[in-house]
Order: structure tokens, then sequence, then C-alpha cells
């Protein structure tokens, strides 16, 4: 049986980038900049006050009370139109294009303002003294952003200075999600003997959100092979296909089957992990039928699903998107002894939290592959390989968190 690792490879081999294009700024976040973005003019683009305040020249102010006259004022937008003599004082704001002449700006907070003129209360001012130069911030023809990274909103503010409206970006992936089962019944029905509803497609199209790809549910199929056969087809018309259910050993695990009549090529199937063995993974290549898509079956409980979606799915999804591929753990602290059964790897609910500055990570009580209750309570997984020895508390464990990947800082 292949190792994640070896999973891992294997689903990097076959996610090439997608397609790039242009993108509304407005509906970019979380997109991956195709192209890198150069300034195309100096900001600020001229000499701009920092404070409210005057603008004066710095030899002017003195020990002893200054008081300069007052030959102008400007507000917000509006340019200055003299220049400060000696002995003269322009009112600016906080962005005015301060005018020629002056060398620093005095905020109001430090002087009394009586009409014609005012009477400085501080000593001595230096000069450039909340003065912005021109092109401090950044100069005409500098790369500001390189391509390959994901856009932040201080990303987007800044492609809004420069008056990008559009960006050249990948492609948001468009990610197909189909539930199978005999037993399963949709969220809004109360389940039969025998049955219980469709907990997977909400917590995957979840899933899918939050990596910044867009889900297309599609229901449940049962496990009957006309139905799931056409259900697969549609959804191999995605990017990718994620299917839940019906890879394990059942009689009825039509999946790989159906997946090899509808030209599906296997590349994998199964992993030696817990939860999660039975995943299956295969590659649709680009044909009349439609574009290449990804699939992956994953198995039904939920647990199971859901780690699968984040240690092999979002890979891919980083590396369709034009990033890197790995997602590598953070190191956290233990915070209870644990003892690890078996000779899979095991990937476990935990949660995780900052304390004083460390990252430190609990094993939440978890009894298996169908427990959401305990798998809720989690907030990322600990990666256990298999040993004979307990894990103690205080020892160093591989932490993937979970659902907060934007807001992490990329490891
Ligand atoms: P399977 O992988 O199809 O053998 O399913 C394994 C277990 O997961 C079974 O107990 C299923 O009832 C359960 N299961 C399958 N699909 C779902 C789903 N969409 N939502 C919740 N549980 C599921
Ligand atoms: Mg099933």
């Amino acid at each position: 049986m292949l190792s994640v690792t070896e999973a891992l490879a294997q689903i990097a081999r076959h996610s090439q980038p997608g397609r790039t294009e242009m993108t509304r700024l407005a509906d970019s976040l979380g997109l991956t900049l195709a192209a890198s973005i150069n300034a195309t003019a100096d900001s600020p683009p001229f000499d701009k006050s920092m404070m409210d305040g005057f603008a004066v020249r710095s030899a002017d102010i003195s020990a002893a009370e200054t008081v300069l006259s007052v030959v102008e004022r400007t507000v917000a937008g509006q340019v200055p139109q003299k220049t400060v003599g000696t002995g003269e004082a322009i009112q600016v704001m906080t962005g005015t294009a301060v005018p020629a002449g002056c060398d620093a700006v005095i905020p109001v907070e430090q002087l009394e303002d009586r009409g014609e003129t005012i009477s400085v209360a501080i000593s001595s001012i230096g000069a450039g003294r909340n003065i912005m130069r021109q092109g401090e911030s950044m100069q005409s023809g500098e790369t500001v952003l390189p391509a390959g990274r994901p856009i932040t909103p201080a990303q987007l503010a800044l492609l809004a200075e420069l008056g990008r409206y559009e960006v050249e970006a990948w492609r948001r992936p468009q990610i197909a999600v189909l539930a199978t089962g005999n037993e399963l019944v949709p969220v809004d029905r109360q389940p039969g003997p025998g049955q219980i509803r469709n907990s997977n497609e909400p917590m995957l199209t979840a899933q899918i959100q939050s990596a910044g790809a867009t889900p297309q549910p599609l229901g449940i199929a049962r496990d009957e092979h006309d139905e799931l056969k056409a259900k697969i087809e549609a959804g191999l018309q995605s990017d990718f296909l994620i299917l839940s259910g019906g890879v394990s050993a059942g009689v009825l695990d039509l999946v790989p089957q159906v997946l090899a009549e509808c030209g599906v090529e296997q590349v994998f199937h199964k992993v030696k992990l817990k939860p999660g063995k039975p995943i299956w993974f295969g590659v649709r290549p680009e044909s009349e039928q439609g574009g290449r898509c990804l699939v992956f079956g994953l198995p039904g409980n939920p647990v199971s699903s859901l780690v699968c979606f984040e240690l092999f799915v979002k890979p891919a999804l980083r590396l369709v998107q034009g990033l890197e591929n790995s997602i590598e753990p953070l190191q956290a602290e233990l915070t209870q002894a644990h003892l690890v059964k078996g000779d899979r790897p095991v990937y476990h609910p935990a949660r995780w939290r900052v304390e004083n500055g460390k990252l430190t990570a609990q094993p939440t009580r978890w009894v298996g592959s169908a427990d959401l209750r305990g798998t809720a309570e989690a907030n990322g997984m600990i990666h256990f390989s298999p040993r004979e020895a307990t894990y103690e508390c205080g020892e160093t464990v591989e932490l993937f968190p979970w659902f907060t990947t934007p807001d992490l800082p990329q490891p």
C-alpha cells in the first residue's frame, strides 16, 4: 500500500496548473497572481503631508515664540497655489501635496491658530518632518507584487492604488461533489430505518470554499450503476470531482468500476493512513467529452472524507492554482499523553491554540471515523506516526490546522 508521501507525490505529478484569466479585482481575493505587478507611477505621486497642520520652513522655527503669517489655507484634494516664504505658513491636510518652499509640517496640536497668523508651540522641527517624499513607498517601474502569491486584502488595496481593476490570476477551480450511498437522505429529510443524512456534502462544500475553490454540489447518487454513471459524467465536467463513499470493499462499492467506464484512469487506490485508507485517486484526461478532471474518491465515513480532503485534495488545489505544492505541518506541543495503536500513521482530530506565545495541540475525544461529534471539537489534526511508545505530554508533534489556512502564514 502507498504511503501518504508517495500518494502526495503521485497527486502532485498529475496536478498541473490550470488556466489563468483576467479577473475583476472585486472577485480576486485568495486567487493567485499569474503575472507580477509593476508600479506605473511613484507613490506617493508628490511630496505629501502626513499631518493636518501647517507647512513651514524648518529654519524659521526657533526657541523663542515663532509667529508665522498664514498665506493660504487648503483642504483635502486642493493643491496649494502659493509658495511658503520666510516667516510664512500654509495650512495643509493629511495627504495634501505640500507647497513649494516648505520642508516640514507642524501638526495643528503643536500650534495656536490665530487666523492671520499661527503661534508655534515647539522650539524646533527637523527638515522633512511629517512629509512623505514622492516615491518613498514605491517608484514607477518597480515590481511590487511577484507572481505566485495568493491575493490578500492588503494586496487588493495596493492593486487598487495602482488602478488595476482587473488582474491576471489562476482560475478558481470548480469542484463537483457527489455523495454516494443507498442509505443517504438529504439533510432536510427524516432518515428512515437504516438511513442517515448526507453530512458529507455540506462538509466538503465548506472545505472547498475555505480552500478558495468553487463547490458544485451534485446531491446523492444511489449505489446503482446507471444513476451513478450519469452523475459521475456530469461531475467530470468540472476541474475536480470529489466523490464520497463507494470506494471500500462493500458489496455495492461501485465507484472505481464506474469511474473506469467513464474514462477515468486510476492513479492509486488505498493509502496507508487512518482514517481514510480506501481513498481512490484518478485522472480523466482531456477528451471530446470534456476537459481534464482530477477525481478523488473519498471514503464515506465523514472523518475519513474530511481528513482526506485536508491531506490530499488541498495540495492539488494549491498546485492547479499556481501555488507551491506542499502544505507543511506546524510544530506544536502535545498537551496530553497519547498512545497510537496499529501500524498506520494516524491523523487525529485535535484542538490547537496559542498559549503564552506557544502553539499547543490536544487530541480531541474521538471514537473513530464516523465520530463527527468529537471531530467538531477539533480545529486541526495531529499526525502521529506509528510507534510502540506513548506520545508524552510536552512532546513536539506535527499539526495540520484545518479551514483557517488563508489566515495563517502559509508554511
Ligand atoms: P462507504 O465508504 O460507502 O463504505 O461508507 C462508509 C460509511 O460512511 C458508511 O457508514 C456510510 O453510511 C457513511 N457515509 C457514506 N457517505 C456518507 C455521507 N455522504 N454522509 C455521511 N455518512 C456517509
Ligand atoms: Mg457506501
